[in-house]
């Protein structure tokens, strides 16, 4: 049986030594949100997540979801666990006031997804996609949608969806071919088929607010002819029926228990949010916070399966160590003698401390972007959040997925049959690296639209922290060891950057063929940076002996850093050789010799 224990004490290292997010507590709004404020939310946030959603993952995997005659059914407990989970009001986090919420900043949430991804991430979808819808109203909807909508989502009484997707398009969704057309009363009629919908039909609430793209009888063509419409399956005024039906759901890879819906709009009433024909654009503003949503299940899914293949690395025996027996009262070794293996835990330990590091930063810039009283350090908050936002998400998905993969290679061939759970780890997080825009596009948003934004002005607000935090810290003996691997990767992320914006003007190809090798060099540079600050608390705790926590924990924080800046930020070298080797090897080849 699978593990799970919540890292309350990695978590709270990150958000108060390494974040102080104390700070925000001076925000208005936020006034709340006080060290022990959040300590406390995260230590019953944790009861629930290992205690109520934990238990019923491996089974909600084994059972999935069930369809019958357009009804669709979660597996056994989730309709008892959701009701916990609403009842103590985690679908309200960090809602609005206003409407209901308890308005705590964003960065608590993003603790609380790690923790409920890695708890059952399948169950986690229904709330996570009735945040996203939530957010999409919040930014656009009028008051009067609002007020209709909002409080009802927030309690998770009713749960949102985001239809995008068609049978004949995924990430180019100018192709949209679902139709809204006017009605006298101001509502639109919807028309269209949508697939994949994630929670587009269950037991688990009254009433489903679909947030669906379609598209205007005068739209222009393509992406600029989109827009957003509001449908409930249930009409809220009268509670009749609005021919929102599901034909079928997907029977997938992972995330079984998470309904993946085809869901069919026939003459569904619907209200537009927004403006006409900038739905796309309505759908952009809110992705930062759904993006960083499916960068915490990478980091969710890494940590519980990093979390099994530690405990079954101390208890699997097999061989002795290379330099003799380290257990020589039993028949073998613990496979955590072993080098190998060792380098599997660290890597899988490295990515998910140092990804909380870098996703929680992301998290509290998205607070200091909305709260901030100052513009300048609201705009330029904003600006770190939107060019972090695909490095978060991509990086975090890929490596949730190869640290998922590690476990099961730790666990050997009991990690490939299904009794000790890691298996299914693997196959959840796979579909993160996929939806809320594939990898690929996250690394086009990348070095296609943010790096050149405003004349680099994004990158500046990544670029010059860690330029800083290295002059400040470069004539420090005892963090040698970080500052110069981070000084090095850092000098070459700028000349990468530099490069492939000067061949990008003249052969946008070259920008493309750059783009996922640079968006991996960048968060590793960005992983750098967290692992030489957090090496740098490590280091005076220990100087100053502190007795806040075990000095094993500065000590492990310290061996981490050295790990990771010996033996994942190399990574950065290849992939700076890789960017300069630049398209023809991938643009020259035809299509006729691929198959030759
Ligand atoms: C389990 C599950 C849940 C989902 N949930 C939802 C949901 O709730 N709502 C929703 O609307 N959708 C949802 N989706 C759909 C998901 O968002 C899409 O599958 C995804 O956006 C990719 O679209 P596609 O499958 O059509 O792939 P395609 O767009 O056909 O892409 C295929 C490949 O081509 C690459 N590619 C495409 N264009 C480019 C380009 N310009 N440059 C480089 N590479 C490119 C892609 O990166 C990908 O590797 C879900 C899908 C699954 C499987």
């Amino acid at each position: 049986m699978p593990i799970y224990k919540a890292p309350l004490e990695n978590m709270k290292f990150v958000l108060h030594d390494l974040l102080n997010v104390g700070q925000l507590s001076e925000l208005e709004g936020y006034g709340d949100a006080t060290p022990d404020m959040i300590d406390n939310i995260l230590e019953e946030g944790a009861k629930v997540c290992e205690g109520v959603l934990f238990p019923i993952n491996q089974s909600g995997d084994e059972e999935g979801c069930t369809f019958d005659n357009g009804t669709v059914r979660t597996p056994k407990g989730f309709d008892e666990a959701y009701k916990t989970f609403t009842e103590g009001g985690w679908t309200a986090l960090s809602a609005e006031p206003e409407y209901g919420g308890m308005g705590l900043p964003h960065v608590v949430g993003t603790a609380f997804s790690e923790m409920s991804c890695s708890a059952n991430m399948s169950f986690a979808m229904y709330p996570g996609l009735t945040e996203g819808a939530y957010r999409a109203l919040l930014l656009h909807g009028t008051d009067e949608l609002k007020q209709t909508y909002l409080p009802n989502l927030i309690t998770g009484q009713w749960s949102g969806t985001m239809c995008l997707t068609e049978p004949h398009c995924g990430t180019d969704l100018g192709l949209i071919r679902t139709k809204a057309i006017p009605t006298d009363n101001g509502a639109y009629k919807i028309t269209g088929t949508k697939i994949f919908i994630s929670a587009g039909e269950h037991n688990l609430t009254e009433n489903i607010i679909h947030l669906v793209l379609a598209k205007l009888p005068d739209a222009p063509e393509g992406a600029k002819g989109i827009s957003l419409f509001i449908v409930p399956k249930f009409l809220v005024d009268s509670g009749a029926a609005n021919h929102v039906s599901c034909g079928s759901i997907e029977h997938k890879m992972g995330i079984k228990a998470s309904a993946t819906c085809v869901m069919n709009f026939e003459d569904s009433i619907g209200w537009l949010v927004g403006e006409p024909h900038k739905g796309l654009k309505a759908m952009f503003t809110m992705m930062n916070a759904a993006r960083l949503g499916v960068g915490m299940q990478g980091l969710g899914i890494g940590e519980v399966a990093w979390q099994n293949g530690l405990a079954y690395a101390k208890d699997r025996l097999q061989m002795r160590a290379l330099d003799g027996a380290k257990a020589p009262d039993k028949p073998a070794d613990p496979i955590i003698v072993h080098p190998d293996v060792r380098k599997m835990l660290l890597t899988s330990k490295a990515f998910c401390e140092g990804a909380r590091a870098l996703s929680y930063w992301v998290g509290m810039h998205l607070d200091i972007a909305e709260k901030h009283p100052d513009p300048q350090t609201r705009q330029n908050a904003d600006d770190l959040v939107a060019l972090l936002t695909p490095i978060v998400k991509a990086y975090q998905t890929d490596m949730g997925f190869e640290v998922a993969n590690l476990a099961v290679q730790i666990h050997g061939g009991h990690g490939y049959i299904r009794e000790y759970g890691v298996e299914q780890y693997a196959r959840d997080a796979r579909i993160a690296m996929i939806y809320e825009g594939t990898n690929g596009i996250q690394a086009l948003d990348l070095v296609g639209r943010k790096m050149g934004q405003n004349y680099g002005r994004l990158l500046r607000q990544f670029f010059h922290p860690v330029l800083e935090f290295i002059e400040a810290n470069q004539d420090d003996e005892k963090l040698q060891g970080y500052i110069f691997p981070l000084a090095k990767s850092f000098a070459k992320l700028q000349q990468a950057a530099v490069q492939i914006a000067l061949k990008g003007l003249k052969d946008p190809n070259e920008a493309g063929a750059a783009s996922t090798d640079f968006l991996r060099m960048f968060a590793l540079v960005a992983m750098g940076y967290m692992w030489a600050q957090m090496a740098k608390i490590a280091q005076q705790k220990l100087d100053e002996n502190a007795s806040d926590r075990p000095r094993e924990f500065y000590e492990s924080k310290l061996k981490t850093a050295t790990f990771f800046m010996e033996r994942m930020l190399p990574e950065t070298e290849s992939r700076f050789r890789m960017i300069m080797a630049g398209a023809d090897s991938l643009m020259s080849i035809t299509e006729d010799e691929f198959a030759a």
